[in-house]
């Protein structure tokens, strides 16, 4: 891990973890039904083919994972949560939904989900900027450095940093406006499919955020797992 300056490169991270050096392969294209771990604190770049269905496992049942895709043709289109909600008239996705990008196109469809469906997606992916905040001294894993690490190891760069679908992250915005903070409601083995609609980039982060409840009361970051198929 280093401790990085400033600087305006939207795609250079920050600080580094492994994600830098362990894609799953040089250009992110997976093997098929292989199963793929995600690393507490860590984050993998998969290249899928129209097509294709990848499979997302919450192993431990707690971990939320931030999620992003980008379009294979023009990173300039990507999932975008602040398109999709107005597209589903709804806070988050459930199964059968198309999720869109900001081109107001398909980029996935969410086939199947077996957890009840808690899913965040209002929040900002954690940055460095936010464990500063929440008094962390020096460099902290976090979901932004991750996508950047994650596209940089298959030879790819972020362009921007899009609000992410925080899978299984329970954050649901209340009566009064106020937004809560719980922890998921997620059980062990529970998964979330998704048929890519367009070839694209998908990239999860298993969220290393150990400071609030959200990864769970023991606020301890677990690793995610990963299958794609055909
Ligand atoms: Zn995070």
């Amino acid at each position: 891990m280093s401790h990085g300056e400033p600087n305006n490169d939207q795609g250079a991270p920050d600080g580094t973890n492994a994600t830098l050096s362990s894609p799953i392969s040089p250009d992110g294209t997976p093997i098929l039904d292989r199963t793929y771990e995600v690393p507490a604190r860590e984050a993998l770049a998969f290249r899928l083919t129209a097509g294709q269905t990848i499979r997302i496992v919450n192993t431990f049942g707690s971990q939320v994972a931030d999620f992003w895709a980008f379009s294979e043709e023009d990173p300039r289109e990507y999932l975008s949560m602040e398109h999709l909600r107005p597209s589903l008239k709804r806070m988050a996705p459930k199964a059968g939904d198309k999720l869109v990008t900001n081109r107001r196109r398909p980029i996935l469809t969410l086939t199947t989900d077996t957890s009840p469906g808690v899913h965040d997606t209002l929040i900002a992916s954690c940055d460095i900027h936010r464990y500063h905040q929440l008094g962390v001294d020096g460099y902290h894993d976090n979901c932004t450095d991750n996508l950047r690490m994650a596209l940089l190891a298959i030879g790819r760069r972020a362009r921007e940093i899009p609000c992410p679908l925080n899978l299984w992250m329970n954050t649901p915005p209340q009566p009064d406006g106020s937004i809560a903070w719980l922890e998921p409601v997620s059980k062990p083995g529970d998964s979330v499919d998704m048929r890519a609609e367009m070839n694209c980039i998908a990239v999860i982060s298993s969220c290393p955020m150990d400071i609030l409840p959200i990864n769970g009361v023991d606020a301890t970051p677990r690793a995610l797992h990963v299958m794609v198929h055909a």
